[in-house]
């Protein structure tokens, strides 16, 4: 499949969306304005719900769950819901920011999720995040052109570095440089400030952190793969948000629901993260707010089921030996199902039907990973969900190499191919 030519449509799209998405609230907030583009409306939580058909969300910091009720759907339907998370490993400002050494400004950062440190290394780096003002509202903040570096030791004062192994301390060896001269305290918050177009005093909180300034890009002989920052996991926010709005209209066999979580990287227990109670909060409502009881709800979650998608491992050339001979996902041959029966991905035989017929439905090919019995294995948000809700789960995604790299690989054409699959399967 490699070779052959492919509509670069939704790539090019996912390049554009990953590049405008640094952080969580940038990802949760471009997703909320192509909803509202496609007719969506946003329901405010505080507030009560009107239980009207037609597409609307909920945006909760850097989660958002959106959903499309199609005209005269009974309160006890079903949900289909495709889950994704928006953050990614990455290096966060920490609350006293201003740090520095030897004549060096530094900027002090706190380690954020399952981080391969040295990707960070060398690269030039921009700023992005939140700040929260005094008067209670908040401000998003984008910096995307070279501010910071982490900057490697030389060579010649590491002579054993390439036998013995690169060795990163974490509180030690990752703190960036953003220039030259005395530690200034507020420095940081000013410039932050500044760049938002606030005043520094009025600056009462922050979420920062870090991104590669790179844009994404197509490698390869003919341009089959994507190179580009945090495909764990805006690849499958793009592709859920792409399938929830070709899915949405009346003729729906069920409520198709899209909700991407924050917080997934350090194990999803936040107000925000797939752990918590946003998704059952908004599946609750969208019931009770069209006049549903208690028991009207239990009967559409039974009627319910959940894809959960996230990037996996495609096999990598240069260490065949760390994957399970007997499954090797390959980029560009199709979304994968992820499998492992002690519950670190929640695909089960009933899962495994529902994705097969999903698949087949969108003609798209599709593979299977499962992990290798020396090794353990990572985790997604759906045996978390699966277990709060006691919804059916299903975990699948793109397969991908240097997953938490700070630039990531996978296959071009398998963003579209998993939008495909994942819009079949919110339709069905
Ligand atoms: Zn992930």
């Amino acid at each position: 499949m490699t070779s052959r030519r492919f509509d670069r449509t939704h790539t090019d799209d996912l390049i554009e969306f990953i590049g405008a998405s640094p952080s969580p609230y940038h990802a949760a907030a471009n997703v909320a304005e192509r909803l509202e583009a496609a007719g969506f409306r946003r329901l405010v939580e505080t507030a009560a719900w009107d239980g009207e058909a037609g597409g609307r969300y909920v945006l909760r910091g850097g989660a958002i769950v959106a959903w499309y009720v199609p005209e005269g759907t009974e309160v006890t339907r079903g949900f289909r819901i495709f889950g994704a998370h928006t953050d990614s490993p990455t290096l966060r400002v920490k609350p006293h920011p201003d740090t520095g050494a030897a004549g060096w400004r530094q900027v002090a950062v706190e380690l954020y999720g399952g981080t391969l440190l040295n990707t960070w290394l060398d690269r030039d780096l921009g700023l992005s995040g939140r700040i929260a003002l005094r008067d209670g509202t908040e401000r998003l903040v984008l910096v995307d052109r070279p501010l910071l570096r982490v900057p490697q030791l030389a060579i010649h004062l590491d002579r054993t570095v390439n036998e013995a192994g690169l060795q990163l301390d974490k509180q030690q060896h990752m703190t960036p440089i953003w220039g030259l001269g005395k530690i200034d305290e507020g420095a940081l918050i000013r410039f932050v400030a500044d760049e938002a177009g606030v005043d520094a005093e009025d600056v009462a909180g922050w979420d920062l952190m870090v991104h590669d300034v790179q844009k994404p890009a197509y490698i390869g002989r003919d341009g089959e793969l994507l190179a580009a920052a945090r495909l764990d996991n805006l690849l499958s926010v793009h592709a859920g948000l792409a399938a929830l709005l070709a899915a949405a209209h009346d003729g729906a066999a069920h409520i198709p629901v899209f909700g991407a979580f924050d917080h997934e990287e350090t194990g999803s227990e936040s107000t925000t993260g797939a752990a918590g109670p946003l998704l059952e909060t908004v599946l609750t409502r969208v019931v009770s707010s069209r006049g549903g009881s208690l028991d009207d709800r239990a009967r559409a979650f039974a009627d319910s089921f959940h894809l959960s998608s996230d990037v996996g491992h495609a096999v990598h050339p240069n260490y065949v030996g760390r994957h399970e001979p007997g499954h090797h996902p390959v980029p560009n041959g199709g979304p994968i199902l992820k499998v492992n029966t002690n519950q670190r991905y929640a695909t089960d035989a009933r899962g495994r039907a529902v994705w097969a017929a999903a698949c087949e439905r969108a003609g798209v090919p599709w593979q299977t990973f499962v992990g290798i019995n020396s090794m353990g294995c990572g985790t997604t948000i759906g045996p978390i969900t699966a277990t709060r809700l006691g919804i059916e789960t299903v975990d699948v995604g793109a397969a991908c190499l240097s997953m938490h790299s700070s630039r990531e690989l996978c296959g071009a054409e398998d963003p579209h191919l998993l939008a495909s699959a994942a819009a079949a399967f919110l339709a069905g």
